[in-house]
């Protein structure tokens, strides 16, 4: 901790062990932590970025080109880098895509910012020019939009901006397929939250498909048991189905061998009263949260009933929705045959491990099954989907843009004419508007491109009424993205360019950074 020197004596304000950064030490910290940051993640960056492979403490493996999976793997300690970490979460959870992208913007502000800094700009300055750059791109985002009139084209959109998300993922082989997919599955729901995505291993990536219903990835009970049934009528339990449940205090007093004979009877007695039950109610199908006993198993194959148990409490949530039947919680009275749900069942083997479909027609919820050879292939395009089911429904509900660098020319075109501003804070719109430009370069050069070259075509390209020059990183480069079809949805930008922004603005406006030796730290008050 730092002495603050009073005449002769130094006056200790801070605990012992509190270690103290202050003035531009501390700023310098906190920009190169968010740099590295920013560099961590953009070779993953454009259709040609590549993948990282992370390997945890227990050595499992983890391959991606996803920014936010990599950096919420890797175990950022830094709290400026955490800051940025929190960039990739938000966006994540907004626009499900576009991560890469927000956590490089962040690095390239604060690198563009440093260098005011060095100049002797004030942070403050800085600070004010990028918000002021901010509220003018989103201002600008909205006006690319009607010139392009990516509105008016009459496409899927949906489709469009799914395939665009799909580049440079190990899913791009079959980029077409997945984007269709996410396109039809989107225009089945009414929310988002109705997806779930789930991968199984032991096949290959073209076999990824979706399911109008729920999977449930459990074994049958047994494999005795029959295994597709149409039209099934579907109970559905939160409690098992065993002998009654002793309670710990409770004692049986048992003398002699006929006592337990018939203590046995009464268990056995009571578990046929549990099956006759469901007989009963003609129910051909049981799904329980809980366990089943092996006598009930026998009674239940007997009446030819299938039955799983151990089913997660959200997917027999789904059933139920699916089914429109209700979960009961008791087999001790009769249920109430109104309480069965009807629907298909069937129960997929060729994995390597079951899958229980159970899927209506006009299912509300929707299951989208990533397959792949192994299990890090199949997790892959499991986030793949992800990001492209999120994107295809943002398409749904917003307006494209153009991708591949145009929106950020186009930002940087605007921003360095801008005359409302000027002097120093004139100086950080320019920063702003050369940190955008890290984008395209980053594209280009994953891509095996000069960036140099680029960025000069893209800025000579790009002015008023030329807004559809984007880096082309395919074989036969046309560079007019409007014919190229990549779109993204506006929402993408928004988020990033917001969230960026707020997040170098404050790691640049620290100038302290206090940190609380551990052993000194206080108990909260109970
Ligand atoms: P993020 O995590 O930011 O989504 P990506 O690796 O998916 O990172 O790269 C996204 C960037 O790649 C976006 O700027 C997008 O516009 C651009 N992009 C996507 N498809 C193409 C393409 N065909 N050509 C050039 N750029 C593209
Ligand atoms: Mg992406």
């Amino acid at each position: 901790m730092q002495p603050q020197a009073n005449g002769q004596q130094p006056v200790y304000i801070l605990q012992q062990g509190t270690e103290q950064t202050n003035g531009s030490a501390a700023q310098r910290n906190n920009i190169n932590a968010a740099k590295a940051v920013g560099q961590t993640v953009k070779s993953t960056l454009g259709p040609l970025g590549m993948d990282k492979m992370l390997i945890d403490p227990a050595n499992n493996i983890l391959i991606t080109n996803d920014g936010v999976s990599i950096l919420r793997e890797i175990g950022i300690e830094h709290p400026a880098a955490k800051m940025i970490v929190e960039v990739a979460k938000t966006q994540e959870s907004r626009c499900y895509d576009g991560t890469t992208s927000a956590v490089v913007l962040s690095g390239a502000l604060l690198e563009e910012a440093e260098r005011l800094l060095d100049k002797g700009i004030h942070p403050t300055t800085v600070c004010k020019g990028y918000r002021f750059a901010k509220t003018k791109s989103l201002e600008l985002l909205n006006e690319l939009v009607d010139k392009c009139g990516i509105k008016e084209k009459i496409f899927d959109k949906a489709f469009s901006c799914a395939k665009t998300s799909l580049v440079g993922k190990s899913a791009e082989g079959i980029q077409h397929h997945l984007a269709l997919l996410s396109a039809n599955v989107v225009r089945k729901v009414e929310d988002i939250e109705d997806i779930s995505i789930i991968s199984v291993s032991g096949t290959t990536e073209e076999d990824t498909y979706s399911i109008s219903g729920v999977v449930i990835e459990r074994d049958l009970a047994s494999n005795l048991m029959t295994p597709e049934i149409k039209n099934a009528k579907i109970l559905m339990l939160d409690c098992a189905i065993e002998p009654k449940n002793l309670n710990l205090e409770s004692q049986v007093q048992i003398t002699n061998a006929a006592q337990i004979e018939e203590f046995l009877l009464q268990e056995e007695e009571h578990i046929r009263d549990m099956v006759e039950i469901i007989k009963s109610t003609k129910a051909n199908v049981v799904l329980t949260q809980k366990k089943i006993d092996d006598l009930a198993l026998h009674y239940l194959k007997k009446y030819d009933i299938t039955a799983v148990h151990s089913v997660k409490k959200s997917d027999l949530d789904k059933v139920s929705k699916i089914s429109k039947g209700n979960v009961v919680s008791s087999l001790t009275n009769e249920i109430d045959t109104n309480d069965l749900g009807t629907a298909s069942f069937y129960v997929d083997t060729r994995y390597d491990y079951d899958l229980i479909h159970v899927s209506n027609d006009d299912s509300p919820v929707h299951t989208v099954i990533a397959c792949g050879a192994t299990k890090h292939v199949a997790e892959e395009i499991e986030r793949a989907l992800e990001d492209s089911i999120g994107v295809a429904w943002l398409a749904i509900n917003n307006d494209l843009l153009p991708g591949g660098g145009t929106v950020h020319g186009y930002l940087h075109h605007h921003l360095m004419l801008e005359s409302s501003i000027s002097g120093r804070e004139k100086m950080a719109v320019e920063a702003f508007a050369n940190a955008l430009l890290q984008i395209p370069a980053a594209i280009a050069e994953n891509a095996g491109k000069d960036p140099i070259n680029e960025l000069i075509a893209l800025k000579v390209a790009i002015s008023d009424e030329n807004y559809s020059y984007f880096v082309d990183v395919s074989d036969e480069p046309t560079n007019d993205v409007l014919k190229a079809e990549v779109f993204e949805p506006i929402e993408l930008h928004r988020q990033a360019l917001t969230s960026a922004t707020e997040a170098a603005v404050m790691i640049l406006r620290i100038d302290d950074v206090i940190r609380m030796n551990p052993s000194n730290a206080q108990q909260p008050p109970m």
